[in-house]
């Protein structure tokens, strides 16, 4: 396991840009979800807002003034709600949101222009909206700027209102507001770590309960579940499927001349070198002992073939640690036929190996 791999930042996400995307993308429909119904919450208090003040202050100039601005944050957020359950990229899913974090600032602070003076409400106004604006999820940076640039506007665009409010009180709000940020930072940084730590988990546990430990490359387990998919694709959309079993020859040997050691690091090697000739869509997994086998999707006997051929090229240049002699391996290749199951398409490549063994070794038999 690389653990430099799994480095998290203090902002709570991967240093390892690959990795951090791949999180990203697996948390896309959770984040997507957050996003459209916290849009439909915040708009539907909103809506409230409007209904409260119409029975209120209905009629009044500050009605007329505020109306129209809660009004468009409501259809911000029915368009955020639509948009965001659509996104099928997470960096749509960021300019979405960075939009709404934006739009609620903004939105609060021209509405605050239609006040003759700021109160006590209109600060808590400014601490709730700052939670709203961590409770979307967004990169942290973005969030912090965003919040940060609506801190600040609110304290030097309005604050000439605060009419009512003492200097050191004033700076009392600044320290509170300060504080609030500080806090939602260091909880959001928090989250994000755990969500990536959960991650790294699952991750951990995947590959422990699908990879064989020693080569890395899949095991019977997860071939197994691979081969019952792709049979059953094949089936019903009558694309070619080809499968390789191969094993090495008088392994055995190399064990007892050389010891397990040896014989470990040759079914390492041999399985990395046949994992870099192959596609990243075709399935290498360790069967068992010194025999591997591969399931070649959209791959008719023919290609089987010749990319055996070429594998069996491949290890036949390598020469094991401490050895004198070159290692050789037997392939079966045989394609997946209309009326096959698992058990008889196994029988046959099995079978096939089995010739190539008996027929002198270090052969092809498809
Ligand atoms: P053949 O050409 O007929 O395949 O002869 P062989 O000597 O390779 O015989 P076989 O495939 O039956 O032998 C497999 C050997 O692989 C037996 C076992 O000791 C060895 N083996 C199985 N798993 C491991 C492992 O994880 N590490 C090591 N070092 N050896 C293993
Ligand atoms: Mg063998």
């Amino acid at each position: 396991m690389d653990q430099k791999k799994y480095t998290i930042s203090l902002f709570g996400e991967f240093v390892d840009k690959s990795l951090e995307d791949e999180f990203l993308a697996e948390s896309l429909d959770a984040s997507k979800k957050i996003t459209a119904y916290m849009a439909l919450v915040f708009g539907a208090i909103l809506g409230l807002f409007v209904v409260e003040s119409y029975i209120t202050e209905g009629g009044t100039a500050l009605f007329a003034g505020i109306t129209p601005l809660r009004l468009v944050f409501i259809l911000v957020s029915i368009l955020v709600f639509l948009t965001a359950r659509k996104t099928t990229k997470h960096k749509h899913l960021v300019y979405i949101v960075s939009f709404y974090q934006v739009m609620m600032g903004i939105v609060y602070l021209l509405t605050l222009k239609h006040f003759d003076s700021l109160t006590f409400f209109s600060i808590l106004g400014l601490m709730v909206i700052t939670l709203a604006m961590y409770l979307v999820p967004n990169k942290i940076a973005i969030s912090q700027i965003i919040s940060i640039v609506f801190s600040v506007l609110f304290f030097i665009y309005p604050s000439h209102k605060l009419v009512d409010i003492q200097t050191y009180e004033f700076y009392r709000v600044v320290a509170y507001q300060t504080i609030l940020l500080v806090y939602c930072n260091i909880i959001y940084c928090w989250a994000e770590t755990t969500k990536r730590k959960t991650f790294i988990a699952n991750r951990k546990l995947l590959d422990l309960s699908s990879k064989d430990p020693l080569t890395g490359i899949y095991n019977r387990k997860m071939f197994d579940d691979a081969m019952d998919q792709w049979i059953g694709f094949s089936k019903r959309s009558g694309h070619p499927l080809s499968l390789i079993l191969f094993d090495i020859d008088y392994f055995k040997g190399v064990n007892d001349n050389f010891g397990h050691m040896v014989g470990d690091r040759v079914l390492k090697d041999v399985a990395a070198i046949v994992k870099q000739s192959i596609r990243n869509t075709d399935i290498f997994a360790r069967w068992g002992g010194d025999e591997f086998a591969i399931l070649l999707p959209n791959t008719d006997l023919e290609k089987a073939e010749k990319l055996a051929e070429r594998l069996k090229g491949c290890i036949a240049n390598y020469c094991p640690p401490e050895s004198p002699n070159k290692i050789t391996c037997s392939f079966g290749v045989a394609q997946y036929e209309q009326n096959d199951t698992k058990q008889s398409l196994l029988r046959r490549v099995d079978d096939l190996l089995l010739e190539a063994k008996t027929g002198g070794r270090d052969k092809v038999v498809s």
